[in-house]
């Protein structure tokens, strides 16, 4: 059984692990965080040679090769490293999204260190980066809850505050279902399907909330149309049981397949395997959209980290043996910002999950929290503005974004006032915590996307590679040890 499976790819990773010591890397982050962008730039500018002086072993000159190599798991698919570049280097778009789980082996040769190593051989690691919807970690804490339990907390939740309009459609109709009747397929469906699409206008860019599970809602993966994934939450639920072949009796049934063939084989098969986690954060974009998108992205976050302490919950230890070690949590797309901004999104990122931390701090997992841009798409420059110089960023706005009355076509760059950032993320707590309103400068992040950057333009002379921000440094907290 699962069991088994789990011990025997432990054993094989083990056994692979002798021949040629391996690095399982998960890379993860809820929808539009940057997951995509952040693997294919991190590959780019370890194959070109990139800038990235904090890697140490870039600095020292140790490393020696890096290539791509056939990853080892045949039914994983692999990370379409060469299409993301394709669209982003050379078109300027940026790549499609990542929807599902997919892998990437990538080999790094290097010098050790330490002569008394160097005496012995010359070192040389496999990367497998695995790339998975932070929506699927969203799932954990339902393997806890019962289908009543769900359907109970997921009606409160939609019955408050943003929440409530979206959700209207969905529970207008379930009110007029009877939970005890016979069920029909068609309704089912249609349960189902305002269901999902109340959790897809809450993930809507105007509204950007994070807490949405089922996690396969959003990202379904393969497993679109299945019976496990077609059903939803009943309103106003009495305890169970359900009579046999009931609305409840069916939705609870799928409930809990949907917890045994997909939520269960996830942790065990794929996350129980990681080594090292980095998770993408978009907090620029929950402050730019509000109190409530920023509480929810904290709740959607600190169920994330949960995940990364099995200890606390019961499920999820007996599911997964190994423990990852290292997690980083990196708060993206710092080139929206000028550079004295970072050390402020840092910051705040790190008051969103510090209570999470704490935590993982607790049991000794090695804990960072960074900003950073895994492409570096604007420039930072200075306008005079009568006795004042104020700071721009500068970046070509993608087709189609508007800034005022003006319209842009993707060809034109422009200088804009990028947002400002709180400078004590306390006091900023307090304030969102207590209803307080946004300033129009936060409001202002993200008010505008811009195309990737033109690689070895004038701009950027000294580099062929993708521009970035800090990418070296995730890197080496991820991996650095591990080329020692
Ligand atoms: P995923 O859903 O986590 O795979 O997210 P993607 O990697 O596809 O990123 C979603 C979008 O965020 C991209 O299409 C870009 O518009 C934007 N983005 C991601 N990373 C960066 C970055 O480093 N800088 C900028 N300016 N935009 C980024």
């Amino acid at each position: 059984g699962d069991e088994a499976r789990l011990t025997l790819d432990n054993l094989a990773d083990r056994a692979s692990d002798l021949v040629e010591p391996t690095l399982r890397l998960g890379v993860t982050g809820l929808s539009r965080a940057g997951k995509t962008v952040f693997i294919a730039s991190l590959v780019h500018n370890l194959l070109h040679r990139g800038r990235l002086p904090m890697f140490e072993a870039m600095r020292s000159g140790r490393l020696s090769a890096a290539k791509l190599e056939e990853q080892p798991d045949d039914s994983i698919p692999r990370f379409e490293y060469e299409r993301h570049i394709e669209k982003l280097v050379n078109d300027r778009i940026w790549p499609e999204s990542t929807r599902a789980i997919s892998e990437l082996r990538l080999t790094l040769e290097f010098e050790s260190a330490s002569r008394w190593s160097r005496w012995f051989s010359r070192g040389k690691i496999a990367i497998d980066i695995v790339d998975y919807p932070g929506e699927w970690l969203l799932d954990l804490p339902l393997l806890g809850q019962d289908y009543e339990t769900f359907s109970r907390e997921t009606e409160a939740r939609a019955r408050k505050g943003l929440r409530e309009p979206l959700a209207q459609e969905w529970l207008k109709f379930a009110e007029t279902l009877d939970p005890e009747a016979p069920a029909d397929e068609s309704t089912i469906r249609k349960l189902h399907q305002t269901f999902a699409d109340y959790l897809k206008a809450c993930k809507a860019d105007e509204h950007s909330l994070s807490t949405l599970p089922p996690g396969r809602f959003l990202m379904p993966g393969d497993l679109e149309g299945s019976p496990a994934l077609t059903f939803a939450p009943l309103p106003g639920l009495p305890e169970g049981p359900h009579k046999k072949g009931s609305l409840a009796g069916l939705m609870a049934r799928r409930y809990e397949a949907y917890k045994t063939v997909v939520v269960k084989p996830f942790f065990r098969h794929h996350f129980a395997r990681l080594d090292r986690q980095i998770v993408l954060v978009d907090t620029l974009q929950a402050l730019s959209r509000g109190p409530e998108a920023v509480e929810d992205l904290e709740r959607a976050l600190s169920d994330v980290l949960a995940c990364f302490r099995p200890g606390r919950n019961s499920w999820l230890s007996a599911l997964v043996r190994r423990r990852i070690d290292r997690v980083l949590i990196a708060a993206t797309k710092a080139d929206h910002l000028h550079h004295e901004s970072h050390d402020r999104l840092e910051k705040l990122t790190r008051k969103l999950v510090e209570d999470a931390a704490h935590s993982i701090g607790d049991k000794g997992a090695g804990f960072e929290v960074m900003a950073l841009a895994s492409v570096r798409a604007t420039r930072e420059a200075t306008v005079e503005s009568g006795t004042s110089i104020l700071p721009v960023i500068v970046g070509t706005p993608i087709n189609g974004e508007k800034i005022g009355s003006e319209t842009f076509d993707g060809t034109r760059k422009t200088a804009i006032f990028p947002g400002d950032l709180p400078a004590n993320p306390d006091a900023f707590f307090r304030h969102l915590r207590k209803g307080g309103a946004l300033t129009q400068s936060l409001a202002d992040i993200n008010a505008v996307r811009f195309r990737p950057p033109e690689i070895g333009s004038a701009d950027d002379h000294e580099t062929l590679s993708i521009p970035h921000i800090r990418l070296d440094r995730a890197l080496q907290f991820l991996i650095g040890d591990r080329l020692a």
